[in-house]
């Protein structure tokens, strides 16, 4: 008998297909089979996709993937008389779910090679690959070796009623005060699941910074980074994959609007912090982040139309952000676009934090337009 889903049911449909079954088959040996799941960002830009290929032994280095593809037009990403796009392994992680010599592997999309071209022509990338234009700058400036750290605010849904989790079913919590870096049943709520995702990142070699709790209640935080060039979105966004995953075995949803809430709570935030070569060097490092910050005030409103659907509704101004319209900055100071950390000015060198990226903020896009306006502007 076939059993519908609907979108956002539990990925384990509860009292169906019970989790211990399962666990009777994980510790099989695999006959010498390794599974590489591919993972790719969709055609919202936004949805994560993914599907498994047998590799027949292990692979560590990304360059001994095979080029793969799927089909486009299931994706939003192709017409459907030529659907097929083409996938290229990126960044490899270990694979938390399925474990051993299993892999996660971060890939981007292709146009495929069109008939009659030779042999060596680049593959075009395809217009939701962010990616390549990322990387291209990121070869640009890597002797500046750019780092960043980026913050990803997300909440936690009830799956059926989308409401945040632990919430009253018809109403509110108390208000604000109490959830920031919380411990107690009323105020962290969904901890287990934060717990699992980070054992699950620091497995697959996700560089994860850290953890908290958020002002919102049911709403938390990861960061990922100090990471160099593209990594820091290929981290990113799988952390993002992974804990999209975890939300699927717990029956709930997680996500990544910028106000999930409207009113008297706290948006989510994607701050990425900064720092290349010149701001990192000791003595001068502090006049460098001043010439950035400078650089970043010229092209406020070219940033803001790229960073994150939505962004409206959070940089308000209020709740610990920004007024959208204005550019400003100061140190420790978390109502500014740009916060520079209290010690910066005393080292005199160091990194500061962009705090106009959305929770929904594509990594690829931001680093990007940072190194551009930055350290490729005048
Ligand atoms: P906040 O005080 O704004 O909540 P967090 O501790 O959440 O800051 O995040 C700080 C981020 O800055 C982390 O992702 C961390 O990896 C990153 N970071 C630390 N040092 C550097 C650096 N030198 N350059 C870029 N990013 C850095
Ligand atoms: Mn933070
Ligand atoms: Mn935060
Ligand atoms: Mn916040
Ligand atoms: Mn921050």
């Amino acid at each position: 008998m076939a059993v519908a889903i609907t979108f956002g049911t539990s990925g384990r449909i509860a009292g169906l297909l019970e989790p211990e079954i399962l666990n009777r088959f994980l510790d099989l040996d695999q006959g010498g089979k390794i599974a590489a799941e591919y993972v790719w960002i969709g055609g919202t830009g936004s949805d994560l996709r993914s599907k498994t290929k047998t590799l027949t032994k292990p692979v560590k280095n990304v360059k001994d993937l095979p080029v793969w593809n799927y089909d486009g037009s299931s994706c939003g990403q192709a017409p459907g008389e030529d659907s097929e796009v083409y996938l290229v392994a990126r960044n490899i992680f270990r694979d938390p779910f399925r474990g051993g010599d299993n892999i996660l592997v971060m890939s981007d999309a292709y146009k495929p090679p069109q008939v009659g071209e030779p042999k060596d022509t680049p593959l075009t990338p395809i217009p939701t690959n962010t990616r390549a234009a990322c990387m291209e700058v990121m070869e640009k400036v890597k002797e500046e070796e750019p780092w960043f750290g980026i913050e990803q605010e997300y909440t936690l849904l009830n799956s059926t009623s989308k409401w945040p989790l632990g919430w009253p079913s018809n109403g509110f919590p108390g208000p604000q005060g109490p959830y920031y870096c919380s411990a107690g049943s009323g105020a962290a709520i969904g901890r287990d699941i934060v717990e699992a995702h980070l054992k699950c990142c620091y497995y697959a070699g996700v560089n994860l910074s850290g953890v908290n709790a958020e002002v919102m209640p049911a709403q938390w935080e990861f960061q990922v980074g100090p990471c160099e060039g593209t990594d820091a979105g290929d981290h990113l966004w799988m952390a993002r994959y992974i804990l999209t995953r975890l939300a699927e075995l717990y029956n709930i949803d997680v996500t990544f609007d910028p106000k999930p809430i409207p009113g008297d709570w706290n948006g989510a935030g994607g701050h990425c912090n900064f720092s290349s070569k010149s701001t990192r060097a000791a003595g001068t490092g502090w006049d460098a982040i001043q010439e950035q910050i400078k650089k970043l005030e010229k092209r406020h409103a070219i940033h803001i139309a790229s960073y994150g659907e939505g962004n409206e509704r959070r940089l308000t101004g209020k709740h610990e952000t920004s007024s959208m319209h204005d550019f400003s900055w100061g140190v420790a100071n978390r109502g500014a676009s740009v916060r520079v950390g209290r010690s910066v000015p005393v080292d005199k060198c160091g990194y500061y934090e962009d705090r106009r990226p959305s929770s929904n903020l594509d990594p690829y896009v931001v680093t990007k337009l940072i190194c551009e306006t930055t350290l490729l502007s005048k």
